[in-house]
């Protein structure tokens, strides 16, 4: 099947009107938003506003069933086996962060979670924020010279007394992919549960939960062609219902007396107070159509970008490259520095150019440590970008080579 990331780009409203040159590499950080999301919830707004799970009014119900339906596109995408299995939360840290408190509710000092040291922040601190509240053990994964998380180091790091593996998908500093199938063997051979990040994954194809053996998937929309202020928490229904609440609120409970509250079954456990009904609607769009997508063919387009601009860099022997050189099980996200120059400075020779590119520590400092490093530049690739794209990189890191060196 053939793809055209160009008629593509057209769809995306910013990229399709942009009146300068625009080159945009950093949709690691925040994806360009499909005019299907934007037209679903400009659609909601004024033709279904109102609060969800409340009146009984049509206009009320048309809001609840709109929300609902979001949940069952998003179920979709993540081939989750029930709709009930999809937590609506503000985005992937928030989805990062109920787990870290709901299922940390459940363990007891000496509990181990293990992580690894390629986490994103968002994976990290939450974890380091229940050792210090519940007194558990936190261990680290140990990552290759290379970045890639050690698999090899799990039958000596993963104990009996292990209750969850939480790691990422996808590393937002390589694009490197972990092996899952190692980590839930890991988890399954002591009994504990794995929660993967899929915040970077989900940006090139949808993820089947099922496939994977996980318990719990996080991701956020404006990562995947859709609006912020909204992300994805899946859970096993098993694993769900074993979860104390996360925050009070309306919409959360059974019943409440001066005693005692009883709270609703999962999904709506979870979901305290107006959730981001507009925010929801776009991205069940945004999903929905992802799901239609050629992804076969875009992952072909998305190597060859991908090599293309690895290509570049290698003929430039000022460029540091970190991560894997083994392009198997890797997402086009590509982690690099000049000799000497530091990548914000970078980023605003690149800015001239009309290159959009992302200089700084990425919200992972343990794998900026492990690589010896403050910051880097990082250009992530997306189905809309092309050859131009990476060609005005290439050129634009020349000047900043001529330029600032
Ligand atoms: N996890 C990973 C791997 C990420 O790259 C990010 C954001 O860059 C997050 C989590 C947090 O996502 P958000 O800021 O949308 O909550």
């Amino acid at each position: 099947m053939s793809f055209d990331a160009a008629a593509l780009r057209a769809e995306f409203p910013l990229l399709a009107s942009a009146t300068m040159p625009l080159h945009y590499l950093d949709s690691a950080a925040t994806s360009q938003i499909h005019h299907a999301a934007l037209d679903a919830m400009v659609r909601h707004e004024t033709t279904a506003r109102a609060n969800v799970m409340r009146g009984t009014y049509r206009l009320a119900e048309a809001a609840t069933e709109a929300y609902e339906t979001a949940r069952t596109q998003a179920a979709r995408f993540l081939n989750a086996a029930a709709p009930d299995e999809i937590v609506f939360t503000a985005g992937a840290t928030a989805a990062l962060n109920l787990v870290a408190y709901a299922f940390g509710g459940t363990l007891r000092p000496g509990d181990e979670v293990v992580i690894s040291l390629a986490e994103h922040h968002s994976n990290f601190v939450p974890w380091q924020m229940l050792r210090d509240r519940a007194g558990i053990c936190l261990k680290f994964l140990p990552l290759t010279a290379e970045g890639r998380i050690d698999s090899a180091a799990l039958p000596a790091l993963v104990t009996s007394r292990c209750r969850l593996i939480a790691v990422t998908h996808c590393s937002n500093v390589t694009g490197a992919v972990s092996d899952v199938a190692a980590i839930v063997a890991a988890a399954r051979a002591v009994g504990a549960r794995v929660l993967l990040d899929g915040a970077q994954q989900v940006q090139h194809g949808p993820a089947d939960v099922q496939a994977l053996g996980i318990d719990f998937y996080a991701f956020s929309g404006h990562k995947c062609y859709g609006p912020n202020g909204i992300g994805v928490l899946w859970g096993r229904a098993d694993a769900l219902d074993c979860l104390p609440p996360f925050q009070g609120g309306g919409g959360m409970v059974g019943e409440v007396t001066p005693e005692a509250t009883s709270f609703a079954m999962p999904p709506y456990r979870f979901e305290a107070g107006t959730p981001p009904i507009a925010q929801a609607v776009g991205l069940g769009a945004a999903l929905d159509w992802m799901v239609t997508l050629p992804w076969p063919a875009i992952h072909v387009h998305e190597q060859a970008l991908l090599q293309r601009l690895l290509a570049g860099l290698a003929t430039r022997p000022q460029v540091r490259v970190l991560g894997p050189a083994d392009l198997t099980a890797r997402q086009p996200i590509v982690a690099f520095n000049l000799a000497g120059l530091h990548p914000h400075d970078v980023c605003q020779v690149l800015d001239r150019h009309g290159v959009a590119l992302r200089g700084g520590h990425h919200c992972a400092q343990p794998l900026m440590r492990h690589f010896g490093v403050d910051g880097t530049n990082r250009a992530s690739i997306a189905p809309y970008n092309t050859t131009s794209d990476i060609d005005a990189l290439l050129a634009g890191l020349d000047d900043a080579i001529e330029v600032l060196a």
